[in-house]
């Protein structure tokens, strides 16, 4: 969207308030005086066809009435009212509506809620909700919402689809000493949606960080989009993680893909960082939005108590970042600032005596250190010394040393003194946090940070050149025979156009044939039922395997065709598929799902039977990048049975990946075609051995 008319919108020199109200407590009235208390500069307009003055403001029976530019109009009028204030609004030449009303698509008035987006984009206009609280700035003195006051003054911008969320938020933003810039409320995404707001907010001077909360995307490739061209740290608090799954699925991966691994591969993919709660949210924004990115792994832990020094140990073990002792000569120096009982090694303990200066030396000497990549500071409340003095000592050390390329978090654990110690490190941009594992998640967010972006920058893999004419192909004969899911034969016909090593396959239509395809591949054959009736085919009674020779051929293709029968008398049968026999190797599976948010979407796991009982599996948005591929294999729990465990050779990953990203090209490049597809199971061997696909379905959209 426009970045100029999103500023007319979000940042406008005028507005009119339609639905203006002389009576408190009204939203129409609480709109107007916010307006006015928010010390927004620009002109306000009420509007309302009786009254004639409301806060001590003109007001005018219709917006074609205002006598000058008006820019943006905040909507309060009942939601059957709307459709005829835009229309006049478009007259008018007003840019921006922020609609406050509610009663559209949230509550089944869909063709209101087109209709008034219909009408917005006819004048060319841009429409911020409906169903929302409004929009805040503190750098635009504008509070054009019935929020009742600005947030806390700070640098990050937040967004988000809950209002009631946003009221709460705005009041927390003061006891939780977070400051914002912007809080916009974005409700039903009509028109304007999170990712027109991640490109704003990008290029808005006053935001440093982006913060998100999401409840569900309509377009997530936008989106995915949009936070990867971003230059600042975007967080993403994603809500209700647990229905998305609900949907009845055929394939192991459509039952395996919920909201809350298919959002959180697509976050990662974004270059988002997660935050796991509300409270998390608040913390990782914070530091955000006032710390440089991580670019190491070496965090130093400065503390004077042993027992906060320990549960920042155990935060850093469980937030993915565990500590390591400091170098000799750092150790070495550092043991000059303090008794001879303190520790050097990383916590850095001072001990319990360590004062305003102790602390001055230690950090500042520290954070020069180029071993040291981030910082965590902790203080315990003793009996003996000030937090404001040691919250000055910390704040004096950071200035002195010069450095501005390395983050610093701090916890002070204590009473009120800590507590107001605390605020003064935020005023001067140090992050400062209740609890020692708090400071040390904050300073993990932006070590993740930094590893976002490099993934980000990676490059999509060059990809083994495909035949999408040949896949589309055989799913138009699939289709021309009304059906949706693909026989084993089939799906392989499409895996091979995409370069994937599929075992070979050959459909015989009687015994004799049987015997001659069985010849031709070489012994020994799999067999296996050929039916689109049945998907899973051992359960039939339909594979057989490692058949050695013509008689054992013979015996297999009437037991399978008899299996058949009697498992299913209906089904439509084929043949009998007489398949290479690939050897024994470690069982994965590739699968996907066409997911509602982001389309395309590559599963893999571990393989084989218990799949659906390990649950150990992991996704990505298609396309993935051999990054990415590389990734999702370390990701698993079972990873260590690929990279090789008790002497076991490890797995050929390398060849591994590239069937990855080749299998996330088909997936994408079929979307509109393909609703869920796996390979399961793909065999894996030794490294340099490569792998063989022994399986394959695919099953088409309805159209
Ligand atoms: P389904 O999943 O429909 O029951 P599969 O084709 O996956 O049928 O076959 C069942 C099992 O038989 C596989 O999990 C695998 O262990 C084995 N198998 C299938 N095809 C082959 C093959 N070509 N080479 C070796 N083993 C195979
Ligand atoms: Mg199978």
């Amino acid at each position: 969207m426009d970045h100029e008319l999103l500023n007319q919108l979000l940042k406008p020199k005028t507005i009119a308030v339609v639905g203006a109200s002389s009576v408190p407590g009204k939203i129409g009235y609480t709109v107007v005086d916010n307006l006015l208390k928010s010390g927004y500069s620009g002109e306000v307009y009420p509007i309302n066809p009786t009254a004639t003055e409301i806060l001590g403001l003109k007001v005018y029976p219709n917006i074609k009435d205002v006598p000058a530019y008006v820019e943006a109009a905040v909507i309060t009028v009942p939601a059957k009212a709307v459709p005829q204030v835009i229309e006049d609004c478009g007259q008018k030449k007003v840019k921006g509506l922020i609609v406050i009303t509610s009663g559209f698509a949230e509550s089944g008035r869909r063709d209101l809620e087109d209709q008034i987006v219909e009408i917005a984009h006819r004048y060319g206009m841009a429409l911020l909700g409906p169903n929302i609280v409004g929009t805040l700035s503190n750098s635009d003195k504008l509070n054009a919402s019935f929020a009742p006051f600005l947030p806390l003054n700070g640098k990050a911008s937040l967004v988000t689809q809950s209002g009631a969320l946003l009221i709460a938020i705005d009041a927390a933003t003061y006891t939780r000493n977070v400051g914002f810039d912007k809080l916009v409320s974005i409700g039903n995404m009509a028109d304007v949606n999170i990712a027109d707001l991640v490109t704003w907010l990008d290029d808005d001077p006053n935001t440093t960080c982006i913060s998100l909360y999401i409840e569900g995307l309509r377009d997530g490739r936008q989106f995915i989009e949009a936070c990867q061209h971003a230059h600042k740290p975007i967080i993403a608090l994603k809500a209700g993680v647990s229905a998305h799954g609900a949907a009845a699925a055929a394939s192991h991966t459509g039952s395996l893909a919920g909201a809350a691994k298919v959002y959180g591969a697509a976050f990662q993919q974004a270059g988002v960082i997660g935050a796991s709660d509300l409270s998390n949210l608040f913390d990782r924004t914070l530091a955000l939005s006032l710390q440089p990115p991580m670019k190491g792994d070496n965090l130093i832990i400065i503390t004077n108590g042993g027992g906060v020094g320990v549960l920042a140990t155990d935060a850093a073990e469980k937030f993915g970042l565990p500590l390591k002792f400091a170098p000799e000569e750092v150790q070495n120096e550092l043991k000059k600032y303090m008794p001879e009982f303190g520790s050097a090694k990383n916590p850095i303990d001072l001990t319990g005596q360590a004062g305003n200066e102790w602390y001055y030396d230690a950090v500042r000497y520290a954070i020069a250190q180029p071993w040291v990549d981030g910082m965590v500071v902790l203080y315990c409340e003793t009996a003996i010394t000030n937090p404001t003095e040691i919250a000055h000592g910390i704040e004096k050390a950071l200035k002195d040393a010069g450095i501005h390329g390395k983050p610093v978090t701090v916890s002070f654990v204590g009473g009120e003194k800590s507590v107001a110690a605390m605020s003064e490190l935020i005023k001067v941009g140090i992050p400062a946090y209740q609890a020692p594992d708090m400071a040390v998640n904050a300073i993990v967010s932006l070590r993740e940070y930094e590893n976002l972006s490099h993934m980000v920058a990676e490059s999509a893999a060059p990809c083994a050149p495909s035949n999408q004419a040949a896949a589309r192909e055989v799913i138009a004969r699939v289709r021309e025979q009304q059906r949706l899911t693909l026989t084993e034969i089939e799906a392989k016909e499409i895996f091979l156009a995409y370069g994937l090593p599929i075992t070979r396959t050959l459909l015989a239509k009687s015994e004799n044939e049987a015997v001659e395809l069985a010849q031709k591949i070489g012994f020994p054959v799999v067999m296996k039922i050929v039916s689109p009736d049945i998907l899973h085919k051992s359960d039939a009674g339909g594979v057989r395997v490692n058949l050695k020779d013509t008689a054992s051929v013979r015996e297999a293709y009437r037991t399978i065709l008899t299996n058949a029968k009697n498992y299913k008398a209906e089904a439509k049968i084929h043949g009998v598929a007489i398949q290479e026999m690939a050897p024994w190797g470690t069982e994965v599976i590739l699968g996907s799902v066409n997911d509602p948010t982001f389309g395309p979407t590559m599963m893999f796991g571990l393989g084989g039977i218990f799949v659906e009982v390990l649950k150990d599996v992991t996704f990505r948005v298609a396309p993935v990048t051999r990054g990415q591929a590389l990734r999702m294999l370390g990701e698993i729990r079972g990873a260590p049975i690929l990279s090789g465990v008790r002497g076991e050779s490890p797995r050929d990953r390398e060849a591994l990946a590239e069937v990855l990203c080749n299998y996330s090209h088909m997936i994408l490049d079929l979307g509109d075609e393909i609703a869920e597809s796996d390979a399961n199971p793909v065999l894996v061997y030794e490294e340099g051995r490569g792998l063989k696909v022994a399986d394959a379905r695919i099953i088409l959209k309805k159209k």
